[in-house]
């Protein structure tokens, strides 16, 4: 890309603000990158091709649509910003860009893929996330269960190791079964707070998911599953039992916890932190036929 045009470079970013009289929101996250090289690279391990159809959250100013919609087929964008609206029609009118002024968190994203996106192969996600609501916008993401095959996000890097982290380690909690159930997640780049306007407060990662086809365990019940995992987790440092039993108070005596724990071949004093997807996932279904069977 001819870089001295590019939307995402300092000089460019400046020009566009000031001729627009645009000033950042911090309530909405509004950290915009100014480095071609990050941009670049976004879309690279994204895995872009003249095929895919993207989907974007936060176009802001257009710099990583621009990038993106180099390399796609097209690029459907949510930005929740009206004042974005006149800026990003002006600087991506060359481009096979779709903006949608809406609240991701709101969206039908399904309907608009249905509307805009059709013709694309192969569908992905690509964003640099506000940070303030990185995770709902995620999780909405997997729930709505979208046709996509990977999902590429900047986001803060604490975040980001949460979501990718293994057994045994200060990260690995909930927010790991919830995602690495859903997709395979790796890390693949950290990025310095000096290539945003303004710097964030917090350093940044590329965090790259791939969608699974199918969970990577068998769960009896999934909603039961994720309320084990996360009352596994609600004081870190206590025992798989005392969280257990604290939770399922009235409905099973501690020592039921203990034969169920037992059961499904997992040490009762054992944390939470050290348990794997499988191990959490055969204590839930040792619960669910216990629960069962008291009914
Ligand atoms: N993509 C641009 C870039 O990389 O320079 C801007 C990224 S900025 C971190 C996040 C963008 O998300 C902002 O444009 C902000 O207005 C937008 N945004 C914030 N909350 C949103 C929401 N709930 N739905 C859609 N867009 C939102």
């Amino acid at each position: 890309m001819d870089s001295e045009r590019a939307i995402g470079t300092p000089s460019k970013t400046k020009e566009v603000l000031q001729k627009h009289g645009f000033s950042f929101k911090k309530s909405l996250g509004q950290n915009f990158i100014v480095d071609s090289n990050i941009l670049e690279n976004i879309v690279d391990k994204a895995g872009v091709h003249s095929n895919s159809g993207v989907i974007e959250i936060g176009p802001g100013i257009g710099a990583l649509t621009e990038h993106l919609a180099k390399k796609a087929k097209k690029v459907l964008a949510f930005e929740i910003d009206q004042r974005l609206l006149p800026i990003l029609e002006d600087s991506l009118k060359d481009y096979p860009v779709q903006i949608i002024h809406q609240d991701i968190l709101k969206a039908d994203v399904q309907k608009e893929i249905n509307t805009y996106l059709s013709e694309c192969k192969d569908l992905k996600i690509v964003a640099n996330l506000p940070y303030y609501i990185t995770t709902p916008i995620l999780m909405k993401l997997l729930m709505d269960k979208l046709p996509v095959s990977s999902i590429t996000v900047m986001i803060q890097k604490e975040v980001a190791e949460r979501m990718a982290a293994k057994p045994n380690t200060k990260a690995y909690g909930s927010l790991s079964i919830a995602v690495q159930y859903y997709t395979e997640a790796k890390v693949v780049m950290t990025v310095p707070k000096t290539v945003f306007v303004p710097p964030p407060n917090v350093d940044s990662s590329i965090l790259h998911l791939t969608l699974r086809k199918q969970p990577p365990v068998e769960v009896a019940d999934e909603e039961l599953f994720f309320e084990l995992v996360k009352a596994s987790f609600a004081q870190r440092r206590k025992t798989l039992n005392n969280n257990l039993s604290n939770h399922f108070k009235g409905k099973l005596e501690k020592d039921k916890i203990q034969e169920i724990l037992k059961k499904a071949q997992v040490d009762p004093t054992r944390r939470g932190e050290s348990l794997t997807m499988k191990e959490f996932a055969n204590v839930t279904n040792t619960l669910k036929e216990t629960l069962e069977q008291n009914n």
